[in-house]
C-alpha cells in the first residue's frame, strides 16, 4: 500500500494511505509526495490521487491578489514587454535632454551676444563722449575720396551727416582699429569716424592716408578688413598699417587703386 506524505509548505505531514489522506485538510494545490516521486507535485498533478480531487472543492481564488502574487507578476512580465518600454522611455528621456542641452547653449549663446554687444556699445559711447573737434582738415581726405571714387565709376550716396573727430581709442580691445574706427559702416546715411590723436600724431603722410582712406572704405564701401597674413601686406584693408612705416604715397595710391578696382565691378554688378 503507497503511503503518502504532504505539506503545507513548512511542515511536513504524513504518512498517509490513500484513505487517510481524503481526511486530511488538503486542497487541489497542496503538495504530495510518496516513494518513487521525484519531487512534491501538487495534488491535482498526481493521476492516481483523481478521485480525491472529485470530492474537493476547487480552490477559492482571492478576488485581489495579494502583494507576493503582485511582485511575483510583476517578475513574469514578459522581458519582450519590458524592453521597447524601456527603449521608449529612454527615447523620451534622451529627445528631452536633447531639446534641453541645445536650449541651454541658444540660451548662453544670446546672452552671451548681448553681453558683448552691450560692453560693445558702452565701449563705443565712452569713445563718442569722450572725442573732440581735430584742428585737421579731414573733409580734405572725403573730398578726395569721393573723387577717386568716381575715377573708378564708383558714385556712393554722400551722406547728410559727417563726423569725424579726434577720440583716444586706446581702450579698444580690439587693436585692429585702435588707430581708426568707423562706426557708419552700416549706415548711408552718415559717416562717422573717430581717430586716435595719438596715432595721428606719430604716423608719416602716407600713413595718415592709409588710415583715413582705409576707415572710408569702412564706412562708405561697406568694406571689411583683410586677414593679417602676410600676403595681404601693403593693402588698404590690412588691419595693421602702423607697420606702413616705410611706406610712400605711390604705395598708397597703388593700395587704394587696387581697392577701388575691385570694387568698380561689384559697383557695376550692383545695379
Ligand atoms: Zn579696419
Amino acid at each position: 500500500m503507497r503511503k503518502y506524505f504532504y505539506t503545507d509548505g513548512v511542515n511536513k505531514f504524513g504518512p498517509y494511505s490513500k484513505e487517510e489522506l481524503k481526511t486530511q485538510k488538503i486542497s487541489r494545490g497542496t503538495k504530495i509526495w510518496y516513494l518513487g516521486l521525484e519531487n512534491w507535485t501538487e495534488l491535482s498533478q498526481i493521476k492516481e490521487l483523481e478521485e480525491l480531487i472529485l470530492n474537493i472543492p476547487p480552490d477559492i481564488k482571492p478576488i485581489k491578489p495579494s502583494f507576493d502574487e503582485k511582485i511575483k507578476n510583476t517578475e513574469l512580465e514578459p522581458i519582450s514587454k519590458i524592453i521597447p518600454l524601456a527603449i521608449k522611455i529612454n527615447k523620451y528621456h534622451l529627445k528631452h535632454w536633447g531639446i534641453a542641452i541645445v536650449l541651454s547653449f541658444f540660451i548662453a549663446f544670446i546672452i552671451n551676444n548681448i553681453i558683448r554687444n552691450q560692453s560693445e556699445y558702452n565701449l563705443y559711447k565712452d569713445i563718442v563722449a569722450s572725442s573732440y573737434e581735430a584742428d585737421e582738415k579731414f573733409d580734405v581726405y572725403i573730398e578726395k575720396f569721393y573723387r577717386d571714387l568716381e575715377f573708378y565709376g564708383i558714385f556712393p550716396k554722400k551722406p547728410k551727416k559727417t563726423i569725424i573727430k579726434f577720440s583716444r581709442l586706446d581702450q579698444l580691445e580690439n587693436t585692429t582699429h585702435i588707430h581708426g574706427l568707423s562706426l557708419g559702416s552700416n549706415d548711408d546715411n552718415r559717416i562717422e569716424i573717430y581717430i586716435n590723436p595719438s596715432s595721428w600724431k606719430q604716423f608719416s603722410k602716407p600713413m595718415r592716408y592709409y588710415l583715413m582712406y582705409h576707415e572710408l572704405s569702412h564706412d562708405i564701401l561697406n568694406v571689411k578688413d583683410l586677414e593679417k597674413n602676410i600676403s595681404n601686406e601693403g593693402k588698404l584693408m590690412y588691419p595693421e598699417i602702423s607697420s606702413y612705416e616705410k611706406k610712400n604715397m605711390d604705395d598708397f595710391i597703388e593700395s587704394y587703386q587696387t581697392l577701388f578696382q575691385e570694387q568698380s565691378s561689384k559697383w557695376k554688378n550692383r545695379k
